[in-house]
This record gives C-alpha cells, sequence and structure tokens, in this order.
C-alpha cells in the first residue's frame, strides 16, 4: 500500500514507518523536525529509517502550513493518491500545554483540519490518528472504555486531542470517508521521548540525580510497549472504520455512530505503580534511583488503565511484552544510546 505517515521523525511515527518498509509498503514520511525536545534524536531516527532503504520518501513540512499538506497529498506516491493516512504528527506533551497552548492550536487544532481537508479532497480510503488515554481526564470507572464520558478533560492537550476525535467523527459523517482514532496510554521502548517519565528516570539515575516522583509515586500508568502500540496502529489501518451495526435510526444511543468513524484504546491492560516501574528500571539500569517525592501538579491523572476489548474485536489484537520486558529492552537502547550521543 501507498501510505503517508505524519509525525515520521517522532517516537511512534518512526516504529511505525519502519514496520511498513519492512512489509513492504510504499511510506511518505511527513514532519517539520521541531524542537520541542531533542532535534538530533529525532535526525538519528530519520537516518535509521534512511539507512533501512525501502520505498520511502521524506517531507520536512508544516501540517499548518496548508500548502504543504495539499502538496503532500496532490504527490502521493509517484502521481498516485496515498491509500491510508496515518496521522501521527501533533504537539504532544501534558505539562507543556500549560506553558504554550498556541503550540497545541497550531498542530493539533489547525494542522489536523488541514489533513481532514486533505482527505476529504483526495477521498482517502482510511485515516487512522492519534488520540490519547488523557481524553478520560478525571474518570476513576476503571478500566476506561470507549463510552466512558471523555468531555472533562484536565488538560489543554486533552481538550485538543478530543477535539481531533469530534473533528473527525464530523468529517466521516459529512464525506463518508473512513476514520480511526486510537488513543494511546503511556508508549514507551527504544527511541521514545526525552520529555516523558521512562527517559527522564533513566537519564538521572545514570547520572546520579535525583527523580522527582509526582504524587508522592501514588498513581499508576497503564505502560504500552512500542511494539504493541506499532501492531495495534497498523493493524486498525489495514481495516477501515465502518458504521456501528448496533446504530439504530429510530433509537439512537450516542455510544453508537452512523459514519464509518471509530474510537478504539490501545493500552497494556495492566497498569502498574509508578513506583514499580522504577523498581524495573532501577533492575533493568542496575542502578538505584534517588527518589524525590513531590505533589502532584496541575492537571494529573491520578490512575490510567485501558479496556481493549474493542480493538482486540475489531483486529484481533493483544498485548503482548509485559513491563518488564519492556523496560529491559529499553534500558538496553538507552545505555547504547547514551554511548553513542556522548
Ligand atoms: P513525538 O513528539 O515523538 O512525535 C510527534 C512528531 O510530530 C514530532 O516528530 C514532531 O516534530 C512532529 N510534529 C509536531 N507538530 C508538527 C507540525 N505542526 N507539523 C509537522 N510535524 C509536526 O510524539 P509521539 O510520542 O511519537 O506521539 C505520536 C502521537 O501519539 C501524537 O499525536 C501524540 O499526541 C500521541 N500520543 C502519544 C502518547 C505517548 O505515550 N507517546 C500517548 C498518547 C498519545
Amino acid at each position: 500500500m501507498r501510505i503517508l505517515v505524519t509525525g515520521a521523525a517522532g517516537f511512534i511515527g518512526f516504529h511505525v514507518v519502519r514496520a511498513l518498509l519492512a512489509r513492504g509498503d510504499a511510506v511518505t514520511g511527513f514532519d517539520n523536525v521541531n524542537d520541542y525536545y531533542d532535534v538530533a534524536l529525532k535526525e538519528a531516527r530519520l537516518a535509521e529509517i534512511d539507512r533501512m532503504g525501502g520505498d520511502w520518501r521524506f517531507l520536512r513540512a508544516d501540517l499548518a502550513d496548508r500548502a504543504a499538506v495539499d502538496a503532500a497529498f496532490a504527490e502521493g506516491i509517484r502521481g498516485e493518491p496515498f491509500d491510508r493516512v496515518i496521522h501521527l504528527a501533533a504537539q504532544a506533551g501534558v505539562r507543556y500545554s500549560l506553558e504554550n497552548p498556541l503550540a497545541y492550536v497550531e498542530s493539533n487544532v489547525l494542522g489536523f483540519t488541514n489533513v481532514l481537508e486533505a482527505c476529504r479532497r483526495a477521498e482517502t480510503p482510511h485515516l487512522t490518528f492519534a488520540s490519547t488515554s488523557s481524553v478520560y481526564g478525571g474518570n476513576t470507572k476503571m478500566p476506561f472504555r470507549e463510552d466512558h464520558g471523555v468531555d472533562h478533560p484536565l488538560q489543554f492537550y486533552a481538550a485538543t486531542k478530543r477535539a481531533n476525535e469530534l473533528m473527525a467523527h464530523a468529517y466521516a459523517h459529512l464525506y463518508r470517508l473512513p476514520m480511526t482514532g486510537l488513543r494511546f496510554f503511556t508508549v514507551y521502548g527504544p527511541w521514545g521521548r526525552p520529555d516523558m517519565a521512562p527517559m527522564l528516570f533513566a537519564e538521572a539515575i545514570l547520572a546520579g540525580q535525583p527523580i522527582r516522583i509526582f504524587n508522592e509515586g501514588r498513581h499508576s500508568r497503564d505502560f504500552t510497549y512500542i511494539d504493541d502500540i506499532v501492531e495495534g496502529v497498523i493493524r486498525a489501518s489495514d481495516r477501515p472504520a465502518a458504521p456501528d451495526p448496533a446504530f439504530d435510526p429510530a433509537n439512537p444511543d450516542p455510544a453508537t455512530s452512523d459514519a464509518p468513524f471509530r474510537l478504539l484504546n490501545i493500552g497494556n491492560g495492566a497498569p502498574v505503580e509508578l513506583l514499580d516501574f522504577i523498581a524495573a528500571l532501577e533492575a533493568a539500569l542496575g542502578r538505584t534511583a534517588i527518589r524525590e517525592l513531590v505533589p502532584s501538579q496541575p492537571g494529573d491523572v491520578a490512575d490510567t488503565f485501558a479496556d481493549t476489548s474493542r480493538l482486540e474485536a475489531a483486529t484481533g489484537w493483544r498485548a503482548r511484552v509485559p513491563v518488564e520486558e519492556g523496560v529491559r529492552r529499553f534500558a538496553e537502547w538507552f545505555i547504547d544510546w547514551k554511548n553513542r550521543s556522548a
């Protein structure tokens, strides 16, 4: 297939691109390679993809630049339109959205609108886009299910991602375009994000610096290993969304839809206390962390826990990598990356 992957220089995009190239797809990557975190890491990911070879091209451009997005879709691959669009580019990060909300409007609201418009004009057969477990906000019903209420976001990041879900639903309904939103739960693994806890912690532990543990470590996260995420993204993308068979126009239930649209959780389904995650990281790195327990921050969510039965039913997917194993693989990569970039 011919596939556009936005956010190809990012953590998840990089892994998705490599998996698609490995199975023989033709892939265009699109990313502005911004400096929200270490640009050298993004460039190293791109160099790694280049080294792999395969049917690959890369566009360094901004999603907020409508002409650039339109040009990418007009060109497709060798003049043929994309069969799939996997949209992973976004301004990510929960805490940064308190500092710089406009960056979220530019990439996640304006940029996403440009992607939707381009998909409409090109009649893209299936758009799969990244949402987040953060849309569940202060929801305390565990595990999180897609039909739980999600309209009380606790951070601006979550609000822009929830907006993406609603915007995509409107386009799917109006233009009968299949669209799937995937709600990712705390993704970790090799080539991960330097602004997220696993890499921040690993960095500090190896440097003998204290690690700051919010809410005194009393929260849990459904840490999900990158290979499981990639498998779920590709399985979902391969199978276009269809109207919900349970939708009844005579008696519409708000949890169902007549549009070719769906929202699916993708998470490990086995939440881990933060302190246990740190213990696994210490074991994998062979070093002890200096713990600095601090209170929770504005916008913090206590716990996350994915119910993934919808994704499983739609695609046969199941999470496979337990946290101890995933943390071991992450730590191995991290030590190697530090040695290489020293
Ligand atoms: P990432 O920051 O590593 O990747 C995002 C990429 O998008 C970056 O390379 C960035 O340069 C690019 N980008 C941002 N704004 C852009 C713009 N305006 N134009 C072009 N490129 C732009 O993040 P990630 O962890 O790979 O996340 C991928 C997606 O998954 C994001 O949408 C994120 O919100 C979502 N998500 C991630 C997690 C996680 O735990 N990693 C959890 C929930 C949701």
